[in-house]
Formats: C-alpha cells, sequence, structure tokens
C-alpha cells in the first residue's frame, strides 16, 4: 500500500491506536471518547472542485494563465519586489480569485461539520480563498498559513485598508495606494519572501495535542506548512485524504491513505460517521451568498416589471395572450427567488449571520464609548497601523521556492 516509501521509512508492525489501518477503524475511533482533539490541514486540493484554478498544474493552472500577463516568469506575480514595480498582474489575478466568485466544496463543509461536533482544535490551510469561512468555520479554528483576503494594507507603512474599497479597486482595474503614504495596498496574502502569520507559529505547539490529524488536498511540497504533519505525537492516528500519497504517510502506525477526491472522501468518511445528512445540509447553506441572491430577486423585479409593461402595451389578442404569459413566468420566477432568499437568510440567521452581528453591534457600542470618553475629540485614526507579521520575525518562516506559494 505505501510502495511509495522507500523501505526503511515503511512502518512494518501493527497499528498501534486503530483497529487497522482502513478508514472504518478511523471511524470507530472517532466515535470513541480517545478522539477529541482534531486537526485539518489542507491545501488547494480542497478547492478545485469549487472551480478555483489548480495553482501547479501547467496545463490547466493558474500559472499557466499568467502567461498572457507578459511576467517574467508566473511566480513573479506573489513576489514582493515584483508587484512594486508592477502591481497589474496581481491585481488581475485577485480580482480573478476574489472570495464571493467560488463556492465552498463538500470538504470545506466537512470541516465545519467536524467543529459542529466539537471535535475541531485548529484548521490549518495553505489557502487564500476563504472558502472555509464561507462555509461556516469559526474564525478562532482557523490557522490560514499563507494569509488571505479577509483582511487588508499597506505594504509600507502597514496601514490597514478598507475592504469594500479595495473590492472596488480590484474590479474596476484601478491599482489601491494607501490614503497615508501612498504606499501599495494588497490583501493580506503572504507573498514569496514575506513571513508567515505569527498566529502560524502561535498554533504550532498545539499540535501535540492531537488525538487525530487530517491532510486533505495537499501535495505536502511547501514548508514549512508541510512539516506539520511530523509535528503530531507519533502514535496519533494521522489520514490522508488525497489523489495521490504524499509526504512520509505510511512511516507511522496509525497512518491511513485514502486516495481519491476530496469530496468523495469526505463523504464517505461522514457516512460511516452517520453525518452524511449533516454535511449535504451544511454544504446546502454555502449555496448562494445572501448578496448574490439580493442580486437575483432585483433581477427577477425588474423582469416583472417589464412584462407587466409589455401586457399593457399589447394590441392584437394574440400579443396579450403572449405577454400575458411572460408575465406568469417572470412572477414565478420572482415567487421562487425571494423564496429562496428567505430560505437561505433563515438558514444563515441561525448560526453565522447572527454573531457577526452580535460583534458589530458590540464593535459600534465600543467605538462610541471610546469616542464619548474622548469628549468630542475625532476617533484615532491611524490605529492599526502598527505591523502584527513583524511581531515574530525569526527568519526562518521564509516560503521556500517557487512552488511555495498557495
Ligand atoms: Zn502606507
Amino acid at each position: 500500500m505505501f510502495s511509495f516509501l522507500k523501505g526503511n521509512q515503511r512502518y512494518e508492525g501493527k497499528p498501534t491506536v486503530l483497529e487497522a489501518c482502513d478508514l472504518a477503524s478511523i471511524v470507530k475511533y472517532m466515535k470513541s471518547d480517545k478522539c477529541k482533539r482534531v486537526f485539518i490541514m489542507n491545501g488547494a486540493g480542497i478547492s478545485t472542485s469549487s472551480g478555483i484554478p489548480d495553482f501547479r498544474s501547467p496545463d490547466t493552472g493558474l500559472y499557466a494563465n499568467l502567461a498572457r500577463l507578459n511576467l517574467p516568469y508566473p511566480e513573479a506575480v506573489f513576489e514582493i519586489n515584483f508587484f512594486r514595480r508592477n502591481p497589474k498582474p496581481f491585481y488581475m489575478l485577485a480580482k480573478e480569485l476574489y472570495p464571493g466568485n467560488f463556492r465552498p466544496t463538500p470538504a470545506h463543509s466537512f470541516i465545519k461539520v467536524l467543529d459542529n461536533h466539537k471535535k475541531l482544535v485548529k484548521c490549518f490551510t495553505q489557502n487564500i480563498d476563504t472558502l472555509e469561512r464561507r462555509a461556516g468555520v469559526p474564525d478562532d479554528k482557523l490557522v490560514e498559513a499563507h494569509g488571505s483576503y479577509a483582511s487588508q494594507r499597506c505594504i509600507d507603512c502597514k496601514r490597514p485598508y478598507d475592504a469594500q474599497k479595495l473590492k472596488d479597486k480590484l474590479y474596476k482595474e484601478e491599482v489601491a495606494r494607501c490614503e497615508k503614504c501612498g504606499g501599495l495596498v494588497k490583501p493580506d496574502i503572504v507573498f514569496f519572501g514575506e513571513s508567515l502569520p505569527p498566529l502560524f507559529h502561535r498554533s504550532i505547539p498545539l499540535l501535540q495535542s492531537a488525538d487525530l490529524l487530517i491532510v486533505m488536498g495537499t501535495s505536502l511540497v511547501v514548508h514549512p506548512f508541510a512539516s506539520l504533519v511530523d509535528l503530531v505525537p507519533e502514535d496519533c492516528p494521522r489520514l490522508l485524504i488525497n489523489l495521490e500519497h504524499v509526504g512520509d504517510f505510511g512511516s507511522r502506525p496509525n497512518d491511513v491513505v485514502y486516495l481519491g477526491k476530496c469530496d468523495d472522501g469526505v463523504r464517505e468518511l461522514c457516512r460511516l460517521l452517520g453525518w452524511d445528512k449533516e454535511l449535504e445540509r451544511e454544504w446546502e447553506k454555502t449555496k448562494y451568498t445572501l448578496e448574490r441572491l439580493q442580486e437575483d430577486v432585483a433581477k427577477t423585479e425588474v423582469k416583472e416589471k417589464e412584462a407587466e409593461e409589455k401586457v399593457s402595451q399589447a394590441r392584437t389578442d394574440a400579443e396579450k395572450e403572449e405577454a400575458q404569459k411572460e408575465l406568469k413566468a417572470a412572477e414565478l420566477e420572482e415567487k421562487k427567488t425571494k423564496e429562496e432568499e428567505a430560505r437561505i437568510r433563515k438558514l444563515r440567521s441561525e448560526e453565522e449571520e447572527l454573531p457577526r452581528e452580535v460583534d458589530e453591534l458590540a464593535k459600534e457600542i465600543g467605538e462610541s464609548l471610546a469616542v464619548s470618553d474622548k469628549g468630542d475629540v475625532k476617533p484615532e485614526v491611524t490605529t492599526g497601523s502598527e505591523p502584527e507579521a513583524e511581531e515574530e520575525k525569526d527568519g526562518t518562516e521564509d516560503l521556500k521556492g517557487p512552488e511555495g506559494k498557495l
């Protein structure tokens, strides 16, 4: 089974924690009291079924698409020095990959289900697409090792930049510049040669307490991320769900490998766990964003108005009949879209939208208190200019090699 490993690496004995090195034994273990602290590591492979281009495949991959951008070499798009000279290619790419254009996959929803069952400790992700967040995985369970679109700042003075403003700029294909120093603004995505977020380094020691590690959709070639698999205890069961064998899976007593698509792997796992309905329910919630649904509702309203007008302007009976048919169809579509919006809104409000609103309210109250404390003094506008990323620079965390991104 682990034929890809060299003879001296392969573990030949019996498993020490699991009954056998297969999915059924992992499931039995997960259902037991022994498995309380689960960690996830995931990479681009869990996002490909959502339509996000695979960053490494030379044919269909992103780097191949970058050829048309006249880059000296594809990786330049993620190099800070190139970005300084020519930010346009990255901006084009950032627009293409902007979160909201893609839907989370069942593999993302699986992470949410794991959290629903109070088993998830941390999800280490290499992805910058924020699809884990959109699947409902709470912020405090996420370690976005290569940063994400969730925040953005000036690359010089590090002053944070407004998310909506950056989005508008990206869509207009304009370059965003810092309002304070004029420096270029980019999402907090880790470029080659940049430090990984302090949260990544702070979270690593937690792996020593793992009862189970699940690795999904990563080729385990990007360091330091790839080395995390070795940091769980020697006897900790490790499950790999991936298209191919990667890393040193098979070298430890409780390694299990599922070869196949991530979505198929998590569906099989959930079926065996009896979580399959919950998985599909969680995934269903990710179908549309509310913004998208609101747009759809607005569109059907316009369509209906147009159809009404046609009816009133119809001259012959045949025209009138035709127009009324159209109106009926438009009304039906509008009704359906509105119902769908209400349904999704209800699903969301149950657990995702609500806490966020409470958070925002708390923030607003905090801000208004801060302002009233200072009397009529204007609220502080230069806070947050201290770059968090500068705190823990020890020089060891640079991404390595041309594959070191995403
Ligand atoms: Zn600046």
